[in-house]
């Protein structure tokens, strides 16, 4: 039905234009799901026969290299492992080196063979990209939407986690376009979630909620302060092996003793033990709501009681709960001053789970909402404001570390901050340091240290074609755009020839959360040190300048100063270089004072020289 609204200007009825489509995909490491709006409401996509609303990330291809996706992909986990991929998510803009200790764990192939050395994925002859294997999911959903819905969908909102880095960001966002959308928005999950809860849709409130989310093969918990319709992620914590997965193994290594198994024939027969797998995930759901379970595999007996089932995970939930703790202290928080806490994934159905949480944080959890589906209903509340039907919200997650770029001596000079909140644009002018230099290498650099060398490179560009002037003549503008999604686009432009080139940030591999955690605490740890070597760095860049004009001085001056006054400069010049190949930055600083006193009188008569013979011969009035 056409919404009917009167144009008041004209005083006449206009038929309101439907809003378009534009759905909300919740891209999971164990299952994905697609939302809409309907009537102001979010609803997460069921499928043809009106039952499942999970897609279970997985993909498996027959001897065709043709794909199956889902459920039905789900069963070759045991029947064909080297063909069924699953658990995508985590190879997302990685390189071979930050996944190789994966491989094991994985039933496919990863291999490296390609110069960004970000990873692909053998399937019989053929290689898949993390990016391609996405966008069969995403595609998979998409026409699923299609079907279901009966429009066609061509626009998205796709979530990814809070900590997921530019390269990571950037790989979702490319799967989505392969998979034929336009994705007009990355959100962070625990903003969804928040979202989906209404929180941060009133302007006025002001909240700060803990977002836990255990799934299948992830913990994350992620604090954010929303104020004004802005999201904050204050800090995230986690493992990234960590979830579901790890019950169902502790049910199975249960079974595997009672049943007095050995372990490496059941790891060997890859079969067994992904049928062990699915059945001890059976009895996973089915302790959620009763007491017992029954069951048997051939001759294996597979029987597991709540108390037993708890008393085998209480050391996995305890870990979680270490991991809150130190998104608190990160976030600088006390456990009071979390007014809210959302239960993400499906494994916080797990009663104990839920109690341990509600334990450790003082309050009960929010979980009315479908923990499946949270994450998805939100990114359809988002696509929803992007539609243009909720204009008064903005919504904004903030930058998780700072990003600048290398100047002389190796030092980083932040161009962004941490913490900003994105979108953001900043940008500093430069200029050179050498006479005639026709180029500058502008490298960008992400991390929170003051030498370049300790933090991650993000990439690099030369800005060519700077007409040749003398040092510090030519304006250089560099500008930072950091847009919604965390994609960094950097710009040079030199100002009097108006020459500029401008590159994208796709970083060639990503970070993992604990790097990025490593990152923030080697920047605590060596602030004292940090701060001395940038205080020594400046000393000698300074330094190399003051030597660099002294000897111009010299060269420039031979004939208004006396021998004497020109050994001991050069002899004061030696010193300071001396000093400049030392560590020691007071020494260097000592050196220039002494040069600096030395030679000020003799510039200021050098000065008056040429004052007076450009004077002479001029009348004056
Ligand atoms: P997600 O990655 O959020 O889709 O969560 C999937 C995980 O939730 C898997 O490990 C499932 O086995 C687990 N899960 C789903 N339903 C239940 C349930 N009723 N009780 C316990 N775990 C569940």
């Amino acid at each position: 039905m056409a919404k009917i609204s009167i144009d008041l200007g004209k005083g006449a009825i206009k038929e309101e234009q439907p809003n378009e489509l534009i759905v909300g995909i919740d891209l999971g490491t164990t299952n994905s799901l697609i939302a809409f709006m309907k009537d102001g409401k979010p609803y997460a996509l069921k499928d043809e026969n009106g039952g499942n609303t999970l897609v279970p990330s997985v993909i498996h291809f027959d001897e065709n290299q043709r794909a199956t996706i889902g459920n039905s992909a789900k069963s070759y986990l045991i029947e064909d492992p080297l063909n069924t991929i699953y658990s995508v998510k985590r190879l997302m803009g990685k390189s071979y080196q930050d996944v190789d200790q994966v491989e094991g764990y994985l039933g496919y192939k990863i291999i490296d063979e390609d110069q960004e050395r970000l990873v692909k994925v053998r399937v019989n002859d053929r290689f898949y990209t993390p990016i391609e294997l996405s966008a069969q999911i995403l595609a998979a959903l998409k026409s699923r939407a299609e079907k279901v819905l009966g429009e066609t969908v061509s626009k998205a909102v796709i979530t990814v986690p809070a900590y997921f880095n530019d390269a990571q960001r950037q790989s979702t966002r490319d799967a989505g376009k392969l998979a034929g959308l336009d994705v007009l928005r990355i959100v962070n999950e625990p903003t969804a979630a928040s979202l989906t809860y209404g929180i941060g849709l009133d302007m006025e409130e002001e909240k700060t909620v803990a977002v836990y989310d255990l799934g299948g093969g992830t913990f994350d918990i992620s604090i954010l302060h929303i104020t004004q319709g802005i999201f904050e992620v204050l800090s995230t914590n986690g493992d990234t092996f960590l979830g579901g997965d790890d019950f169902d193994r502790a049910i199975m290594d249960f079974w595997i003793k009672e049943n007095k198994l050995e372990v490496s024939t059941v790891n060997q027969d890859k079969s067994l033990s992904q049928s062990l797998r699915l059945k001890a995930e059976e009895a996973k759901k089915h302790l959620s709501t009763h007491d017992h379970f029954d069951a048997q595999i051939g001759t294996i007996h597979c029987q597991i009681s709540k108390t037993q089932f708890e008393s085998l995970i209480q050391p996995l939930i305890n870990k979680t709960l270490a991991a809150c703790q130190s998104a608190l202290k990160d976030a600088k928080l006390e456990i009071e001053a979390i007014d809210q806490v959302i239960l993400v994934g499906g494994s916080t159905r797990v009663p104990l789970v839920k109690a341990s949480v509600e334990k450790c944080f003082g309050k009960k959890p929010f979980d009315a909402i479908d923990p499946d589906q949270v994450v998805a209903l939100g990114a359809a509340i988002q696509a929803d404001i992007l539609a243009g039907n909720n204009k008064d919200l903005l919504l904004i997650d903030v930058t998780p570390l700072s990003m600048g770029i290398e100047t002389i001596g190796g030092l980083i000079d932040v161009i962004i901050p941490r913490n900003s909140k994105v979108p953001v644009k900043a940008g500093r002018q430069y200029t050179t340091s050498v006479d005639g230099q026709v180029k500058l290498k502008i490298a960008v650099f992400q991390g929170e240290r003051d030498m370049v060398q300790d933090n991650r490179k993000l990439g690099e560009f030369i800005l060519e074609g700077i007409p040749p002037m003398a040092a510090g003549l030519p304006k250089i503008e560099i500008h930072f755009i950091l847009d919604a999604d965390g994609i960094l686009t950097v710009k040079a432009q030199e100002l009097r020839s108006g020459v500029s080139q401008s590159i994208q940030m796709r970083s060639q591999y990503g970070i993992t959360e604990e790097e990025m955690g490593q990152m923030l605490l080697d920047s605590l740890k060596h602030a004292k040190s940090d701060m001395a070597i940038r205080a020594l760095q400046e000393a000698r860049v300074e330094a190399q300048n003051i030597i660099l004009s002294s000897k111009k001085f010299l060269k420039n001056n031979v004939e208004i100063l006396s021998e004497e006054e020109r050994s001991t400069t050069q002899k004061l010049v030696d010193q300071l270089s001396e000093s400049v190949k030392g560590e020691d930055k007071d020494l260097i600083n000592k050196a220039m004072d002494e040069l600096n006193e030395y030679t000020n009188p003799l510039a200021h008569r050098v000065m008056d020289h040429a004052i007076s013979h450009a004077m002479k011969g001029k009348k004056i009035d």
